[in-house]
């Protein structure tokens, strides 16, 4: 509970958690984030697990601390898949805390960034404006309503600034126009993939959407082993999206050439090997399914 001296520090619609901490860092005029978390539990009338940060922000907001990296962090992306199915609660998240320590401020690009037109808008009906996740997916490179190359900053701009306060700090943003890759068929549907995994909120059993992956892979007639004569998953990746686009996303993919069995993509569609990385399990339904929800669904099992 928060005393009503404080006003209730919501977060806004698809914001980050790591930028959110920063807007309530200034908000609070705390110097640090401990400073804030120190004035955060000075208003708390019950006590709080103090384990971490989002043990005292989390219910400053009213809200648990699963269901705010669900609508807040970047863990329903990251943690797509979890190989401990029996954690896994009824459509709700379950990270362990051992995951939630290392992964819950981790940017899956290593970047922070947003879209200058966006901000613009978020001004002109309020003082501020905040980060947004869905601009931190990989993949992510202009704005999907815009068509304006999302402008980067390192990580911690965001603890540090809103992205008010960096407008003026790299000039007029510019139109996505020399690669027109936002208009990309086939990226418009990897991104759609990441934002439906995102947006999900939660974690899926690894083994149960591998399985679907094996299944959707023979029936597309991808070959699952290095050694053979079919086709490779990996080659239809870089047929459908441009090789530069994979080359950003997907680490050391400059070095496949085709024909050649690239274990992190073509692994998806076998039971060997460890479960896909997200990027790759996105890369995979990218090549296998025609449209963004089919492929959710289908490897959901929704
Ligand atoms: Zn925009």
């Amino acid at each position: 509970m928060v005393d009503e001296s404080l006003p209730r520090p919501l977060l806004c619609e698809d914001e980050i958690s790591l930028g959110h901490m920063g807007r309530l860092r200034r908000w609070t005029g705390g110097p640090t984030v401990n400073r804030l978390l120190q004035i955060l539990r000075a208003h708390q009338t019950s006590a709080t697990d103090r384990e971490s940060a989002l043990h005292t922000v989390a219910p400053a907001c009213g809200m648990s601390v699963s269901d705010y990296l669900s609508s807040c962090s970047m863990l329903p992306f990251s943690c797509f898949l979890v190989n401990e199915s029996s954690v896994l609660g009824r459509a709700t998240p379950s990270w362990s805390p051992k995951v939630v320590r290392a992964l819950w401020k981790v940017l899956p690009s290593g970047v922070a960034r947003f879209c200058q037109q966006c901000v613009e808008e978020q001004l002109a009906k309020r003082p501020y404006a905040v980060w947004r996740r869905r601009d931190q997916l990989p993949g992510q490179i202009s704005c999907q309503r815009h068509h304006l190359k999302l402008l980067e900053f390192a990580p911690n701009a965001m603890l540090q600034s809103g992205p008010d306060a960096l407008l003026d700090s790299r000039g007029a943003a510019v139109p996505d126009s020399e690669t027109k890759l936002d208009i990309v068929e086939s990226i418009c549907r990897f991104n759609d993939i990441t934002s439906r995994m995102l947006s999900a909120g939660r974690s899926w059993p690894a083994e149960s959407v591998r399985l679907r992956l094996v299944r959707r892979g023979i029936e597309s007639g991808f070959r699952a082993t290095a050694r053979g004569s079919g086709p490779l998953l990996s080659d239809a990746v870089f047929d459908s999206l441009p090789k530069s686009f994979v080359d950003a996303v997907l680490p050391f993919a400059e070095r496949k050439r085709a024909g050649q069995y690239m274990p992190i993509i073509d692994s998806t569609v076998s039971r060997s090997g460890n479960g896909p990385t997200p990027v790759a399990l996105a890369l995979a339904l990218t090549a296998l399914f025609d449209d963004s929800r089919s492929a959710f669904d289908y490897v959901t099992g929704c």
